[in-house]
């Protein structure tokens, strides 16, 4: 028994002792983690990146250390080493290290370290806004945060576009850690009551360069002015931004410059094997058909220029059957294609991602072995990006760009001056295999396929015609037809845009300021229709493409060239020999100059990528002083007539009216209505003493005239009552007189009883709609309903006329069956 109250009573004080022993945990928790943060900052100071071997050397806190030995994080690269003992001071940073050397983890390692150091709870909001260019990249900064960070007791959240805002708008205030894309978070900063990031810590733009160019610069202008000027930044890229006037704009105090790799001898990583070879437009697809059948064990990511290609390619290589899986990705997909595409590249061993440059920046596919650039890269910065895909993080990779002979000489000169070693290597001729017969045959069967590639035509030539640097891009050095052929279609696509640029230059032979302003709204046009990439492709097909199709320049300087052998099995034939001599030879001098061809597409540009918000387009109508659904009534002389009951009359109301304040001005609300009420009940009484005149009128005007008249009232209403026009309805002149039956049954309530009644009311019940001066049409059910009333109440009193020929048929049906009735009476021709 004392065993049983032992034991009760041993339960009893297990629990609280449990509780108690819970609490002093966590106090003592709390003391331990405090005391470990006073170290931990006393330690920032001191730490040398030059001493640091593993992790454990830098002064992190144990939940970060703990997170990333848990990953296989040990020994920290050279970037992560600096930036993070930098960033731990509170420094701002610009962090510049070459593709796949780590810098996710330079950058999130400090953030962890300072919302820990400071203590931050879910409470405070949001601490650190993670701002990277694509949705791809923020989806996999979100999934290494998770990894290194899942210790701390932080919340993190994905603010990306293409998800359900409403689902992330209710969770944003919960957020430390946003990892973001611009265009998402300031469309949360503009309508997201609950996101409030006054009091965020650390800002951090990954592919810094990228957030901050043309493309982005409205949206992060706005980003940057909604921010805490008190904070710390940190930007990282492998080609990082040293513009004063971007530095400027996000106002970084005495910055560190922690570029790792900047006197290194090349710009890429070692261990990336850089090729390129020469090819004709036309001969790029048998190229690429070739290269992926050659390297079937492979995983391989092409870069296109433009969406259209991607999809193209895609869906005619997945006709072809190259026996390798193929994926494609691109902007205009569906957010979570694209997800699930990225994360089935990520996990295949061999496959083939085309793609844009949306998977340019960032991107760590693991274990890609050739990155080919299928279409020349705007410019070395994104050649880097692109072939930085592979070769990550010590591992080996090759990287393969295809330039035209006329994109050959600026563009290497271009990689060159950003130190890329690169060598030109040539296609063994014997292993091309082309698909264009093949393709042909596809195309011709499939409209819709035709339709992709003759998208896929005009988009590519598109690209190239808006690409800025015109020494590397030259349109007119395409061979359109061949090109059109290479994707299997038939007859050339019609390029509208050249055609009307031709057209334009014509003309501004003879008019130089034609030509300016024509060639500037036609390129604006178009680039604003590329960066949608939403161009349509004309259906006319009338007139022949005026296009000239100069043949491109033939290459003089012919070289010793290194062969790309497609063939992974060895051939016998002699070209296999692999004879690598560097292209050195260049006539160009100095620098390239970048021709400013295209004035009109930054303006452009600028315009098109103004972020539109609710909250604008309604300061738009306030200032417009447009009134949401506001109906005007026009008389046939064309003046508006005024429709007293429903707008306001008085000086004052007017007055209020245009008056530009913002919000509600309660008293003089209160004034203004108080004024309308006078003319409303000046308004109501004139209706009373019309309809009081128009009762004494009927009642002196003898029988025969009343009776005309109520004819004539009658045909109108019920050419109303019945929906259709009075002239056209049927005569009811045969049905009893409504009015008169009133008249006479003093128990229904006429005219005279309006003042007690509704407006609405007593037009119904009096029969008498058509006098009303300010009649309003009233729902079809309620007329219905009504009518019916009336009718009964006809029928009812009509058998007390005492004349014959008033006196109505009692048919004993319903108002519906008697009229189905009279109109079948009319039309027997009654
Ligand atoms: P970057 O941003 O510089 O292109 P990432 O941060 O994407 O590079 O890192 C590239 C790869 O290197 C990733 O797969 C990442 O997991 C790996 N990595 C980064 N730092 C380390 C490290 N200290 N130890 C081991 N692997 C690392
Ligand atoms: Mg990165």
């Amino acid at each position: 028994m004392h065993g049983t109250k032992g034991s009760e009573r041993g339960k009893k004080t297990g629990k609280s002792s449990k509780r108690k022993v819970k609490i002093y945990k966590n106090k003592k928790k709390e003391r331990d983690e405090l005391t470990e943060i006073q170290e931990l900052q006393k330690s920032y100071e001191n730490v040398d990146s030059s001493n640091i071997a593993s992790f454990q050397d830098l002064p992190l806190s144990r939940r970060t250390l703990k997170g990333l030995s848990e990953n296989g994080f040990t020994v920290p690269t050279e970037i992560q080493r600096e930036s993070i003992c930098l960033g731990l001071r509170g420094l701002d940073i610009l962090g510049a290290a070459k593709t796949g050397s780590g810098k996710t983890l330079a950058f999130l390692i400090p953030v962890l370290e300072l919302l820990y150091c400071r203590q931050w709870t879910r409470l405070d909001g949001t601490g650190a806004l993670i701002i990277t260019p694509t949705r791809e990249l923020a989806y996999q900064i979100f999934e290494t945060l998770r990894k290194v960070g899942q210790y701390h007791d932080f919340s993190a959240g994905l603010i990306i576009g293409g998800k359900d805002l409403h689902f992330e708008k209710k969770r944003m205030d919960q957020c430390n850690i946003v990892i973001c894309t611009p265009g998402r978070l300031l469309q949360h900063m503009d309508e997201n009551p609950l996101f409030n990031c006054s009091s965020m810590q650390i800002l951090v733009l990954d592919e810094a360069d990228r957030c901050l160019d043309l493309g982005f610069e409205k949206t992060m202008n706005s980003i940057i002015e909604n921010l805490p000027p008190k904070r710390q930044t940190l930007l990282f890229s492998a080609t990082q931004t040293k513009s004063v006037r971007d530095l400027a704009r996000l106002s970084l105090k005495d910055p560190m410059y922690v570029s790792v790799h900047e006197h290194a001898k090349h710009s890429t990583p070692e261990s990336l094997q850089q090729s390129y070879i020469v090819c004709e437009l036309h001969e790029k697809m048998s190229m690429l058909w070739s290269f992926i059948k050659n390297h079937q064990k492979q995983k391989i990511l092409v870069f296109m220029a433009s969406c259209k290609q991607v999809k193209y390619h895609y869906e005619v290589f997945c006709r072809l059957r190259p026996g390798i899986s193929l994926l494609a990705l691109y902007g205009t997909l569906h957010q979570l294609r694209r997800m699930s595409i990225y994360e089935s590249f990520c996990r295949k061993s061999s496959a083939v991602l085309f793609a844009t440059d949306i998977a340019a920046r960032g991107l760590d596919f693991p274990e890609v072995n050739w990155v080919v650039q299928l279409d020349c890269p705007e410019d070395a910065n994104t050649y880097i990006h692109r072939a930085g895909r592979t070769a990550r993080y010590h591992r080996g990779g090759e990287s393969l760009l295809v330039l035209l002979p006329s994109e050959e000489e600026a563009m290497v000169k271009e990689l060159e001056n950003k130190k890329i070693p690169i060598k030109r290597i040539r296609i063994n001729p014997n292993k091309l295999q082309t698909p264009q017969r093949k393709m042909e045959a596809l195309v011709a069967r499939d409209s819709n396929l035709k339709e992709s590639a003759q998208r896929a035509f005009v988009s590519y030539l598109k690209s190239v015609f808006l690409m800025k640097n015109k020494d590397v891009f030259n349109v007119h050095a395409l061979n359109t037809d061949a090109y059109s052929s290479s994707l299997g279609l038939a007859v050339p696509p019609r390029i509208r845009f050249l055609q009307k640029l031709q057209k334009n230059q014509q003309q501004n032979v003879k008019n130089n300021e034609i030509k300016e302003d024509n060639n500037k709204d036609l390129i604006a046009a178009l680039k604003s229709r590329k960066e949608n990439d939403s161009e349509e492709l004309s259906s006319e097909e009338e007139e022949e493409e005026s296009v000239t199709k100069s043949v491109p320049p033939e290459h003089k300087k012919q070289q010793q060239q290194k062969i790309l052998n497609f063939g992974l099995t060895g051939s016998d034939s002699e070209e296999d020999d692999i004879l690598q001599i560097k292209r050195k030879d260049h006539d160009l001098e100095g620098e390239l100059e970048v021709p400013d061809s295209a004035p009109g597409l930054e303006k452009m540009s600028k315009k098109k990528n103004k972020i539109v918000t609710k909250a604008a387009i309604a300061k738009k109508i306030l200032k417009k002083k447009i009134v949401a659904n506001k109906k005007t009534v026009f008389d046939e002389e064309g003046e508006a007539v005024l429709n007293k009951t429903k707008e306001r009359v008085s000086e004052l109301a007017k007055e209020y009216e245009t008056e530009d304040v913002g919000g509600i001005d309660i008293e003089k609300a209160k004034l203004v209505l108080r004024e309308e009420d006078k003319f409303d009940k000046q308004l109501f009484r004139e209706r009373v003493k019309a309809k009081h005149r128009e009762k004494k009128r009927k009642l002196k005007k003898p029988k025969e005239e009343e009776d005309e008249e109520e004819e004539d009232k009658e045909g109108d209403s019920g050419g109303d009552w019945e929906g259709e026009d009075s002239d056209s309805g049927p005569d009811l002149s045969w049905l009893p007189d409504p009015d008169k039956v009133y008249k006479q049954d003093g128990s229904v309530s006429g005219p005279s009883d309006y003042s007690e009644q509704s407006d609405s009311e007593s037009q119904a019940d009096s029969g008498s709609q058509s006098e009303d001066p300010i009649h309003r049409p009233i729902p079809l059910k309620r007329k219905l309903s009504d009518g019916k009333k009336n009718t009964q109440k006809k029928r009812r009193l009509g058998d007390e006329d005492e004349s014959d020929d008033d006196k109505p048929l009692d048919t004993g049906l319903s108002l519906p069956e008697d009229e189905e009735l009279a109109l079948q009476f009319l039309q027997s021709g009654r």
